[in-house]
Parts: C-alpha cells; sequence; structure tokens
C-alpha cells in the first residue's frame, strides 16, 4: 500500500503545498482522501491517473477539506470518465458535498458519469484490495478518520482532531499514522506531542505530521516537538508516493 500526500498544509495554502490531502493506493484501487487544491494536477504530479480514482472520502466539512470537490468532479468528467465514482462521508460532511456538487449542477452535465454518495458513518467498506474502516474524532463537526488495511499494512489518518479523541481499535498497530499538529493551542486540533502521544498509544511504526503551517521554522519546531515525544515522526514530502 502507498499514500501520497497531495498537501501537507493547514487552512492557508502556499509554497510549501495546498491544504492536507491524501492519496492511498495498491494495484486496482485509489482512493483519495479530502478535495483541496488542485487534486487533479496533484495526483498526476505524484504519478497517479486521476482516472483511476475509485473512491473519494471526505473527513469533514471543513472548507479546506471539501473545497475542490466540484473541480475535481468537473476534471474528470472532462477528461472523459465513463465509470461512476463513489464519494463516501459522514452525513453531515455528505450533505455539504452534494450541495457543492449540485451548486455547479454538475448532475446535470450531458454524459457525466453517475456519482454515488455513501453515507459511511462510523462503517467500513472496500475499494479493491483495501479495506476502509471509518471512526468518529473530536473536531467540532461530525469529523471522520480512516483506518486502511492492505495486505497485511495498515495506515491510519486521524483526520483533524483534538486530543480528546479516544484512539481507535481498528488502528491499533498501525504502520504509519498521519495526524495533524499545530503550534499554540486550538480546541478542535491537536499540539505536536499529542500527536506523537497519539502514534505511541496507537503503537505505530510511524507518524507523519501534517496539516502544517506554512513557516519553515514554525514546520521545523513541529517536528522536533513530536520527534522529542515520538522519533519516528516525520514531515511528509508532497506529490510523491511512499510506501506503507
Ligand atoms: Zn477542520
Ligand atoms: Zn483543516
Amino acid at each position: 500500500m502507498k499514500i501520497a500526500f497531495l498537501g501537507n498544509s493547514g487552512s492557508i495554502q502556499g509554497l510549501e503545498g495546498s491544504n492536507t490531502a491524501l492519496a492511498v493506493c495498491e494495484e486496482g484501487s485509489l482512493i483519495v482522501v479530502d478535495a483541496s487544491g488542485s487534486p487533479a494536477e496533484a495526483l498526476t504530479r505524484s504519478g497517479l491517473d486521476p482516472l483511476d480514482i475509485d473512491l473519494v472520502l471526505l473527513t469533514h466539512a471543513h472548507v479546506d477539506h471539501i473545497y475542490a470537490l466540484p473541480s475535481l468532479i468537473h476534471n474528470l468528467y472532462l477528461m472523459g470518465r465513463k465509470r461512476g465514482l463513489d464519494i463516501a462521508a459522514n452525513s453531515a460532511t455528505l450533505e455539504i458535498a452534494r450541495s457543492l456538487v449540485n451548486a455547479f449542477a454538475l448532475p446535470l452535465k450531458k454524459g457525466i458519469f453517475p456519482i454515488a454518495f455513501i453515507d459511511l458513518g462510523e462503517g467500513s467498506l472496500d475499494a479493491g484490495p483495501i479495506h476502509v474502516q471509518s471512526f468518529a474524532v473530536n473536531h467540532g463537526i461530525p469529523t471522520n478518520g480512516f483506518t486502511f488495511t492492505c495486505m497485511g499494512r495498515k495506515l491510519t489518518y486521524m483526520a483533524d482532531c483534538n486530543a480528546s479523541t479516544p484512539i481507535p481499535a481498528c488502528s491499533i498497530g498501525s504502520d504509519a499514522l498521519v495526524h495533524e499538529a499545530c503550534l499554540g493551542f486550538k480546541a478542535d486540533h491537536s499540539s505536536p506531542s499529542e500527536a506523537a502521544e497519539c502514534a505511541s498509544a496507537m503503537k505505530a511504526g510511524k507518524l507523519f505530521l501534517v496539516h502544517l503551517p506554512q513557516d519553515r521554522q514554525q514546520r521545523a519546531k513541529i517536528l522536533d516537538e513530536a520527534k522529542a515525544a515520538f522519533p519516528e515522526s516525520t514531515i511528509p514530502e508532497i506529490m510523491e508516493q511512499i510506501e506503507i
């Protein structure tokens, strides 16, 4: 199983990349998690074909995680996609996703592929060989993280969340954890040391820090703080495939 970070920034885009969004893939399966930045371009830069997307997962309906959904669908339409596209999220997020897609009347485009909105809640589904388990996290609005399992490897994305979020049972022993980290107290977010503590509690193999500020010095400080509590912490490069 591989992961590509399509962006690793927090709410503000900048030279260090766009908002946090991921691609999770394995032969026969491509999952995009959240829709921000320029998804089709970021996938192509990552060596992935946007037309291969099997599933779009949305963590929550904050603008930095969902705004590019209509553009992604429009791109796929113009690129000639024919097979259906599944979009899965919790019900509150799905409602916003549906209204964004409808705002541009995308389902009325002549010959557009079928779009299925799947209310995933805290359930699970399979996208080819990748099994996805959804779980709720604490972030002020309904938000879900995901554990991906494929051929004995496990990857967890905690999404935007604060440290009161319980460690989901499905995530224990993840080979890699993707977790947000921000500086300064924010009620609905986690600090670098809280992200590191989550990785330790999960018995994760490594920790990828995301949802980061643009400033490089602040990024270095975040990495240092996380490494002090969990040495296998890293800030992932964007738009390259990383083996889990
Ligand atoms: Zn958020
Ligand atoms: Zn966010």
